[in-house]
């Protein structure tokens, strides 16, 4: 069988298809979410899978908890944007033999996110298929879009919360959480806040914004190829949780491992200009690097691999890229 591309190389050439988007301010492929202008700002515009057997398990992942992060994975993206989703539109594919409760659930977990975030759903779609899936659209809106590319040398690198700690979780899925620890780590797989609350600070703040979905190295490198910068990183400033660590500990695993290239943190990777850089003690970001002139990303002084989750492999992580 021919070998597949990889996710970012079938996404070039497929865009290679269409025409590029005309009108002035229009945003297209290649950054967390799609704008268009509008009288006041930007409209935002991005669509996730979740797919049985690969996003979540069936029967073992709660149903609620993937309507719950489908649509929050959608809002991570607007929120890297720098906007706050307004409506989605959620389609499925449901098999014939689909319990009618696990539907239920998916619904009831939509729901509480978008009581959460405040987004409505205001239709869909449904088809027979022959795994579950569903497809969140979603709609936002921002007074000004925020790219993956404006990161400016001088500028400082930027993460909110801890990381690898979603990753730890996939770990422990499917099976019985031991102590309160490794259940906080489960649970940051499975509801993962995505934060909208930083928007206000982005939009004040960010020269260039992405959320980790992939993995903090796959998303460094996306934000230094976009901006066409050097992103130099100090390993022992990335936050990692207590949580973490002991888990890490137990299994004599180096916790910035999973920090790395774990995916679906759904936290905030941002470059702001140093003096406007987050004040230590403040909100939950951390400083981790600089921005400078070149190109890549170095870890330590070392080439940082650009690995992280790419859809379209069954070997996880993926090879670089
Ligand atoms: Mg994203």
């Amino acid at each position: 069988m021919k070998k597949s591309l990889g996710e970012f190389e079938l996404i070039k050439r497929l865009a290679s298809r269409l025409p590029a988007p005309s009108g002035e301010g229009v945003v297209g492929i290649g950054d967390d979410a799609a704008a268009l202008p509008t009288k006041d700002g930007v409209m935002l515009l991005t669509c996730d899978i979740a797919l049985a057997g690969r996003h979540f398990q069936p029967g073992i992942t709660p149903m609620a908890d993937v309507g719950w992060k489908v649509t929050s994975s959608s809002v991570s993206d607007i929120a890297a944007c720098g906007g706050m989703p307004a409506s989605a539109l959620i389609s499925l594919g449901v098999p014939e033999d689909s319990p009618q409760e696990d539907l239920d659930a998916l619904y009831e977990g939509i729901a509480e996110a978008g009581a959460h975030y405040g987004f409505e759903v205001l239709g869909g779609n449904v088809t027979g298929s022959k795994e579950l899936l569903v497809d969140c659209f979603m709609m936002g809106q921002a007074p000004r879009f925020i790219p993956r590319g404006g990161a400016q040398p001088g500028d400082v690198i930027c993460v909110s919360g801890t990381l690898g700690d979603s990753d730890a979780g996939l770990t422990l899925l499917g099976n019985e959480p031991q102590g309160a620890a490794e259940q906080a780590l489960l649970r940051r797989h499975l509801r993962p806040r995505a934060r909208t609350d930083l928007v206000p600070l982005l939009q004040r703040a960010a020269s260039a914004a992405i959320d980790i979905s992939d993995a903090l190295a796959s998303e460094l490198h996306h934000v230094a190829r976009a901006s066409a910068v050097q992103l130099v990183v100090e390993g022992r400033r990335v936050p990692i949780s207590s949580e973490l660590r002991s888990f890490a500990h137990a299994r004599h695993e180096d916790p910035l491992q999973r920090a790395l290239f774990g995916g679906e943190e759904y936290q905030l990777l941002f470059t702001v200009p140093p003096h406007k850089a987050p004040q230590p003690g403040g909100e939950d970001i951390t400083v981790i690097g600089e921005v400078r002139e070149g190109s890549g990303v170095l870890l330590d002084g070392e080439p940082l691999p650009g690995r992280g989750w790419d859809h379209l492999r069954k070997d996880q992580p993926s090879g670089g890229e």
